[in-house]
């Protein structure tokens, strides 16, 4: 056990952690997990709160999600899908759009979040290409996350992850985060606000003709810290990109598979984008999986005999992986057996009310929701909404307190976030809130 931490220390460099500072702490190491629980190589037992990173739907250790995986390895594990294909990864497909937003009715498999955005960054700029059309220029939001490899950068909007590489990525055109926008102008979100960032972007559209696509999160912004757009934004923008003949790229790695309350958040706004891009929840948390789906016309422009080129040049080893696809076809039958999205109703309006009693904590200065997604943002002072020093980490050390009574929680900087797995019962959510309550209070 000690010799575990000791090579997790020597050996393992961890993503987005400052190994200097972890080197220097005690670290969770988990053995097993078993439902919404997680148990490390001490015994001790933790509420997995943000669903191992946002991916967790069902729990962990889901006998149905197991068996798939099992009865698919006892066949084959992977094969490839560079001109040939596998039973599990056509299932899913023709699964997937079934469950899409009309229009969307094909699917291009990847294994990472920022993959299927590259996917789509690389279809929408072929598809004007394969229509002899040049088009270079993506219009995105500030403060917007996609994923960390350069095209998911270069349409994401973080300073503070995306600012060292400014040099290698493609130039986008940034709107402002409706969320900070609004809150500055307005105070709070609203029609106005709404109305004024779509008339900001029907300026820029109006006056380009070289957009390839306006890209971004379904509802929310995740990693910026939970920062949810006003209702109807998502719409409108699809209004206009209709209007002004360019495509839409919407990202629902964070908000899909139920994380908002319905299968995906576009349904809520009654949106069909040109490309929607899946990650996380896709297999319920179990293995790598991403899909960019897009519609009948996308598709057709890469049609052409052979010599013509207009086919997408582009695919990884593991694409369409047999047992991702098993797991994500069982995953997605869970939801209908065990009425996961019914269920979640209560929970949402539950987090709501709980959300609630925050607001009175010294250091709380913003509760945000979108469905079963929450972040509470930690201030210094609450009149001023002074923030703590960064250096400081703050929200780290909440979560870190939180294990202290079982709960495992990873902030955004200073915005904690709560991400529980869809299947949580009111009673374990309670131990979640009224944990990270204690721990904000302890402040
Ligand atoms: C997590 C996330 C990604 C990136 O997914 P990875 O699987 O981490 O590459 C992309 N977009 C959004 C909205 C995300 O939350």
């Amino acid at each position: 056990m000690e010799k575990l931490e000791l090579w997790d220390k020597e050996y393992f460099w961890h993503p987005f952690t400052q190994m200097k500072v972890y080197r220097e702490e005690e670290n969770l190491i988990f053995e097993r997990g078993e439902g919404v629980y997680l148990y490390d190589i001490k015994g001790r037992r933790f509420i997995d709160a943000i669903s191992s990173l946002w991916c967790n739907v069902h729990g962990h250790n889901h006998p149905k999600l197991n068996k798939a995986l099992i009865d698919q390895l006892q066949k084959v594990a992977h094969t490839t899908t560079l001109g040939s294909s596998n039973v599990p990864a056509i299932l899913l497909a023709k699964r997937l759009v079934e469950i899409a937003p009309k229009g969307l009715t094909k699917v291009f498999y990847s294994e990472d979040g920022a993959e299927a955005v590259e996917i789509a960054i690389k279809l929408a700029y072929q598809y004007w290409g394969n229509k002899g059309e040049k088009r270079k220029a993506f219009i995105t939001l500030s403060e917007a996350y996609h994923g960390d490899t350069l095209g998911a950068v270069s349409l994401g909007g973080i300073d503070l992850f995306h600012g060292t590489y400014k040099d290698l990525l493609f130039e986008s055109i940034k709107l402002p985060s409706p969320y900070l926008f609004c809150k500055e102008k307005y105070g709070r979100l609203c029609d106005e606000c709404k109305q004024e960032l779509l008339n900001m972007l029907e300026e820029i559209l109006k006056s380009r003709e070289d957009i390839v696509a306006v890209s971004l999160e379904a509802g929310i912004q995740g990693a910026a810290g939970m920062l949810p757009f006003p209702r109807g934004f998502l719409r409108g923008v699809r209004e206009l990109t209709r209007k002004y003949n360019t495509l839409l790229i919407v990202d629902e790695v964070a908000t899909g598979f139920g994380r908002t309350g319905t299968m995906f958040y576009c349904e809520q706004e009654e949106v069909s984008p040109d490309f929607m891009c899946l990650g996380k929840g896709i297999t319920g948390g179990y293995l790598p999986l991403a899909a960019t789906l897009t519609t009948e016309e996308v598709f057709n422009a890469f049609l052409g005999e052979f010599g013509e080129l207009k086919h997408f040049y582009h695919g990884h080893t593991y694409t369409g992986n047999n047992l991702a696809c098993a797991v994500a076809l069982a995953n997605l039958e869970v939801f209908e057996e065990e009425r996961t999205l019914e269920k979640l109703q209560p929970k949402i309006e539950h987090l709501r009310k709980r959300l609630e009693e925050f607001w009175e904590l010294k250091h709380v200065g913003d509760v945000r929701q979108l469905g079963f997604m929450a972040g509470i943002e930690l201030v210094k002072d609450k009149k001023t909404g002074e923030r703590f020093p960064y250096g400081e980490r703050t929200g780290f050390k909440v979560g870190y307190k939180c294990r202290e009574r079982g709960v495992f929680l990873r902030p955004l900087g200073d915005v904690m976030v709560l991400m529980m797995p869809l299947v949580i019962s009111i009673e374990e959510m309670d131990h979640v809130l009224d944990t990270l309550k204690w721990a904000i209070g302890s402040l």
